[in-house]
């Protein structure tokens, strides 16, 4: 359902992106891992052309982007969530979510406050649709922001480091809600540090070194006999 071919991405001289060649099957849950600056970010704004690709092709769910119309369409069928929340901090819980429906999908606000709530009462929040960012805690807002992605109906989320920035307390609850979404046969690609986390949702672990992918496969193959020397050496210094 996502095809990504020959991707690279230079920044002026500095080439970030390699050459990536992935697929992603729907309803697969690909983890990213690997070291600081190896381009997993890039990847995944790739994806979701918040970066133009320098070369390659990225196909997803059949529309190709060499059509710049079709960017508006792709972003309709992919949902991101970063590491921070960015939520409008002058907008409630429940505008923050029904916003893009409305403007983007052309839902009524009935619809997509009905939606809205459905979503709230899926990420354990339905009692806080009133209430403003600022008074929520860090796991609260990722929350919301991962309801207001999933409100514009997405068939594919990617999620950039989305438990980096709370505090430990707070990474369960997030992790909870993905782990939620894979349950209900969500496809999606995650990068993330979580190795629990990982190996409990994961179909498949690529490591991302120097702008390639360098070694994949099953969660425990990777984590546990990886093949690699440079996966080795940067697992012995997460795990
Ligand atoms: P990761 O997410 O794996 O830490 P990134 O994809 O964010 O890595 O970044 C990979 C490399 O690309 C880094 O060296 C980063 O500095 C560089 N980079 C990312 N975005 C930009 C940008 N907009 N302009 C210039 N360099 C960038
Ligand atoms: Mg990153």
């Amino acid at each position: 359902m996502i095809e990504i071919k020959g991707l690279k991405k230079s920044f002026g001289k500095h080439d970030v992106l390699k050459g990536i060649d992935l697929t992603i099957q729907d309803k697969e849950v690909v983890v990213i891992i690997g070291p600081s600056g190896s381009g997993k970010s890039t990847i995944l704004r790739c994806i979701n052309y918040l970066e133009q690709p320098t070369a390659g092709e990225i196909i997803v769910d059949g529309i190709s982007m060499s059509d710049a119309k079709s960017i508006n369409n792709i972003r309709k069928e992919v949902g991101m969530v970063f590491q921070r929340f960015n939520l409008f901090p002058h907008m409630t819980v429940l505008q923050n979510i029904i916003l893009s429906p409305m403007k983007t999908r052309g839902e009524s606000k009935e619809e997509a406050t009905k939606t809205a709530i459905q979503l709230l009462e899926k990420v354990g929040l339905a009692d806080k649709k009133d209430a403003y960012p600022e008074t929520l805690s860090g796991g609260q807002q990722q929350r919301v922001a991962i309801a207001r992605a999933l409100a514009m109906k997405p068939k594919f989320m990617l999620f950039d480091e989305p438990t980096s920035a709370l505090d430990p307390e707070m990474v369960r609850e997030v992790l909870d809600v993905i782990k939620d979404l894979a349950k209900d046969g969500m496809s999606m690609a995650i990068v993330t540090h979580e190795m629990g986390f990982a190996r409990e949702v994961a179909d498949r672990v690529l490591f991302i070194d120097e702008g390639k992918i360098l070694e994949q496969g099953k969660p425990d193959d990777i984590f546990f006999h990886p093949k690699e020397e440079r996966t080795k050496l940067f697992l012995s210094k997460i795990l």
